[in-house]
Order: structure tokens, then C-alpha cells, then sequence
């Protein structure tokens, strides 16, 4: 029997706001425990919470980027449920009246260089605030509680059951993410859980249109992972199908290091957090003049930058997803091609050599500028040094933050460009290979190589290869 996947995935955004959502204490993350607190995020009797405007600034942005309909009166609900990190015992978020609903994204189809045509529908994109933080050691007999999170302000971003594979589900959450970093109102750390990912999977026959029993799955902190606990999810919920057996409604832990997931909690009938509308908050009230003032700061958003690489800098494809994936990295190759402005070879440089070397690091805290690789590119091109030379020069750059003219003056790695000199030492090799001299006389033009590679031998590849080859070529002729 062949079934169909359905995963539908809720994302958690931690805005970027420098203030709680409704309460002026910091959002800074790392703070010693319980020190960025007052009274509204401790959720004492009498506070009154204050929304703060930049959230819905954000949340705006938000809708805006993701062809949403913004509800232009939207209203805060108490979502009621006892936890040790909800000192209230409920939290505030949104529930009939969310700030946006029926949107989309693009994704490109799985496997394939097409442009983004896939739609993948957003239910809904609400307001909350986040919930403390839970420390279990396991060598205590207690566990601890840190509220400097309570009420740091979120997005949840809902998806429709659209997608059909983990690897969609993957660049699903990739384009959100960019669009969040591009707007600036995320900093996408999943490690420090500003982006958070939920999600349902289910299985159903090949044209059934009924939606099958779904799991939940929670606990997946990067991209990497949720593919991962997709995928086994798929092979869990097959196999049982197939033995005839029933998937049961349940949540999932994914445990990253034994590559399966545990369950954590049977479902409870149906939620029920009698969510009614939080009678210390009035509705959002958003005009037209609000929406447009944030139309007007909308930045360049991923596609758009993309398909501006591709007929701007005639990058193919590939490349142009590539360098757009991060508004830093498209930002790193618009700032050398501007003392560069050969796109592919620049193109070629970063998503090679650079990205190789920075692995996970942020392009950010790459110790080489956009302005020094631009220079290092314009020595080969100017044939001040070779290709070979340059990549070595390059991992110096790396380890000193030094510009490219600096190391290769300090190590004399000057390309040797004096046909002079040049000259010597093709004499002295062609006097120490008589055979092979003989033989591309004979014709073996393909033993140029042979003697342009001893050359660089003798000269540690600062032979100008251009000027090598045409001195050979001359003297071979002519002896
Ligand atoms: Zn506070």
C-alpha cells in the first residue's frame, strides 16, 4: 500500500524587541536567572500588562512578507493551563481574533533547480508571550525555575497541512527563517530557542481524503533534525499501518543522539485551555496608515533578492538561492562585487572556498572582508599572483585577518613574471629532459604540462603559468 505524508509545522519566533512584550523588562538572552523581572512577568495578582507597540510592528512585517490577510481588529485570550514556568496559570496569546491569517510561502520543489513555485498555506500567524524556562539537573533532587523568558515577546507562525515530504518541511522552515533574518525581527538562534519548531505528521492510503492519525513532534533545534525526526516518524507510523495496527494521537520527543523519538505525553481528549479573550487588554485596533507606514519599510525579502542575483549579476540559479539563503552573505557578495564585479568567479570564491572554511560560523565574524577578498581576486586576475598561491594566501587571510597584498609581501609570494629569469630555469630544464624535449618534437604536445609542472617545481608555483607556457612553446620551436 502507498501512503501520503501530511506535516503541518508551528514555528515559535522570538521578536527581537528589547523589552518584554508587556512589561518593560529585557529581553536579553544569557542574563543571570530571574534578574530581567517585575511584577507583570511574574504574574502577580493586580499587574496590569501594556502592549508593546514594536510587536505589532513586527508582527505586521511579519504578515506583510508572508501574503497574509491582517486582521485589523485582533484580540489577546487567556490560553489557561498550570505549569511551574506560567506563573500566572495562563498565557497570553491569541486565539479566535490572531493578528493574521491565510498567507503563503514559496518553496522550491524537493531535488529540483525551479524556481519557488510551491505554495505551502499560513492558517495563521498570532501574538503571545513565551513561558519561563525549567532547569532539571539530573544529579539534584530539584529542579529550578528562571522567569527571564516569561513574557518575551512571540510569533507563532501555523502552517496548513501543505506539506508532503521532510525535505519540503526542511526548506519550508529554511525560507521562513531567511524571511525573519531579512526583516530583522528574529534572530533565528535555534540553539538559544528564538526559532522553534512543532510538528504534525500524519500518513494516509494514496487518495484518501480523510487526514490520518497525526503525532506531534517536539524538541527538534535545527533543520538538520527536524528532517531527520520526519523521516522516522514516516517509517514508525508505515510499519504500524502496515502491520494493521492504529497510530496513536500522541507527542514525540526527538532524541537527536539515539536518532528516535520517545514519547512524552498520550493527548489529552482535545485541548481544552477555555481560552477566552484577556479582559486586561483591549483589541488591537490597526488601520490602513499603520499597515502602509510598514509597507513603506519593508526590506528586499529572499525571492525577490534572488531573482534580482540571477538577472543583475547573470548568476545561475543555484548560486543566487545560495548567496540570498542569508541576508549577510548576499549583503558580504554585493559589498565585493562592488570592488569585483565579476559575479560568477566572485560567486565561485564564497560558496567554495569561504563557506568551506566557515563551516557554521556567521559570515559576520569572517576575519576576511568583502573589500580583502575583492583585493585577493583582482592580484590573481592581475596575474600579481597564481591561483594556486592565492588559495594559500586565502587560509592565511583566514587565521590573520591580514589583507592579501600584506602576506603576500611578507612571504615573497610574488608571481615570478620576469621572462628573464623564467628563462634560466627553462633552459636548465630542458637540458635535464632530452627524452621528453625529443618526444614533443615528435609531436606529444601534451608534454607542455610535463614542463610547465617541473617549472613550478623549481620556482614553488610562482611561475606566471601564462607567460611559462608561451616561453616553452618559443623555446622548444626555436631549439
Ligand atoms: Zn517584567
Amino acid at each position: 500500500m502507498e501512503f501520503e505524508t501530511v506535516i503541518g509545522l508551528e514555528v515559535h519566533a522570538q521578536l527581537k524587541t528589547r523589552s518584554k512584550i508587556f512589561c518593560g523588562c529585557s529581553t536579553i538572552f544569557g542574563a543571570p536567572a530571574n534578574t530581567n523581572t517585575c511584577p507583570v512577568c511574574l504574574g502577580m495578582p493586580g499587574v496590569l500588562p501594556v502592549l508593546n507597540k514594536k510587536v505589532v510592528d513586527y508582527s505586521i512585517k511579519m504578515a506583510l512578507a508572508t501574503n497574509c490577510t491582517i486582521n485589523r481588529t485582533n484580540q489577546f485570550a487567556r490560553k489557561n493551563y498550570f505549569y511551574p514556568d506560567l506563573p500566572k496559570g495562563y498565557q497570553i496569546s491569541q486565539f479566535e481574533l490572531p493578528i493574521a491569517e491565510h498567507g503563503w510561502i514559496a518553496i522550491e520543489a524537493a531535488g529540483t533547480d525551479a524556481p519557488a513555485t510551491n505554495k505551502i498555506g499560513l492558517t495563521r500567524i498570532h501574538m503571545e508571550e513565551d513561558a519561563g524556562k525549567l532547569i532539571h539537573d539530573e544529579h539534584e533532587p530539584q529542579s529550578y525555575v528562571d522567569l527571564n523568558r516569561t513574557g518575551v515577546p512571540l510569533i507563532e507562525i501555523v502552517s496548513e497541512p501543505d506539506i508532503r515530504s521532510p525535505e519540503d518541511a526542511a526548506a519550508y522552515l529554511k525560507k521562513l527563517h531567511a524571511i525573519l533574518r531579512y526583516l530583522d525581527i528574529c534572530d533565528g538562534n535555534m540553539e538559544e530557542g528564538s526559532f522553534r519548531c512543532d510538528a504534525n505528521i500524519s500518513l494516509r492510503p494514496v487518495g484518501q481524503q480523510e487526514l490520518g492519525t497525526r503525532t506531534e513532534l517536539k524538541n527538534m533545534n535545527s533543520f538538520r533534525n527536524v528532517q531527520r525526526a520526519l523521516e522516522y516518524e514516516i517509517r514508525r507510523q508505515r510499519d504500524i499501518l502496515l502491520d494493521g495496527g492504529d497510530v496513536i494521537q500522541e507527542t514525540l520527543l526527538w532524541d537527536a543522539e539515539k536518532n528516535i523519538t520517545n514519547s512524552m505525553r498520550g493527548k489529552e481528549e482535545a485541548h481544552d485551555y477555555r481560552y477566552f479573550p484577556d479582559p486586561d487588554l483591549i483589541p488591537v485596533v490597526i488601520d490602513e496608515a499603520w499597515i502602509e507606514r510598514i509597507r513603506t519599510m519593508m526590506p528586499e525579502l529572499p525571492d525577490e533578492r534572488k531573482t534580482r542575483f540571477m538577472s543583475e549579476f547573470e548568476l545561475p540559479h543555484y548560486d543566487a538561492e545560495v548567496l540570498t539563503a542569508a541576508r549577510e552573505l548576499a549583503d558580504y557578495f554585493e559589498a565585493a562585487y562592488t570592488k569585483y564585479p565579476q559575479a560568477k568567479k566572485l560567486s565561485n570564491w564564497i560558496m567554495t572556498e569561504l563557506m568551506r572554511e566557515l563551516k557554521d560560523k556567521d559570515i559576520s565574524d569572517c576575519p576576511i572582508s568583502p573589500e580583502n577578498l575583492a583585493a585577493l581576486l583582482n592580484m590573481i586576475d592581475k596575474g600579481d599572483i597564481s591561483g594556486k598561491i592565492a588559495k594559500s594566501v586565502f587560509t592565511d587571510m583566514l587565521e590573520t585577518g591580514k589583507d592579501a597584498a600584506t602576506l603576500v609581501q611578507e612571504k615573497g609570494l610574488e608571481q615570478m613574471s620576469d621572462a628573464g629569469e623564467l628563462l634560466q630555469l627553462i633552459h636548465a630544464i630542458l637540458a635535464e629532459n632530452p627524452v621528453q624535449v625529443a618526444d614533443y618534437k615528435d609531436g606529444k604536445t601534451k608534454l607542455m604540462g610535463f614542463f610547465v609542472g617541473q617549472l613550478m617545481k623549481k620556482t614553488k608555483g610562482q611561475a606566471n603559468p601564462k607567460l611559462a607556457n608561451e616561453l616553452f612553446a618559443k623555446e622548444l620551436r626555436d631549439t
